[in-house]
């Protein structure tokens, strides 16, 4: 944890969620600390539908940040490439749950963390 995120830890009510307008959702499993937009012109949730990948045609240039909760690279994992399957936000979202949840970098899991919650913060019911 870096000392900005440590500061918003002591000074927040709920641990190691940006205040709004800190920073950005990811529009896969609605982890609210992306430091960049996932794509420049994605806006804040709730979102209604993202059509299908890749994303860039609809929301502008991708980020290529990787996010620390479900790892869903934005930019790559949507348009992977010749040869390659792009891969939906939902589809990854569902292999995802389905293969437990692990949080891409474990060590930023808050301790009371909901995954319900968050997804319903995306617009996104389980
Ligand atoms: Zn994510």
């Amino acid at each position: 944890m870096n000392l900005m995120m440590r500061v918003k830890c002591m000074a927040g009510d709920t641990p190691l969620l940006p205040r709004e307008g800190d920073a950005h959702c990811c529009p896969c499993c609605g982890f609210p600390g992306l430091e960049w937009p996932a794509y420049k012109n994605l806006g804040p949730p709730p979102w209604k539908s993202h059509g299908e990948p890749p994303y860039c045609q609809r929301y502008g240039d991708a980020s290529y940040d990787v996010c620390e909760c479900c790892g869903y690279e934005f930019g790559f994992e949507d348009n992977p490439g010749l040869g390659c399957q792009p891969i939906s936000f939902r589809d990854y979202r569902t292999q995802w749950i389905a293969e437990g949840c692990e949080w891409f970098c474990g060590d930023r899991r808050p301790p009371y963390w909901s995954l319900r919650e968050q997804l319903k913060r995306i617009g996104v019911d389980i």
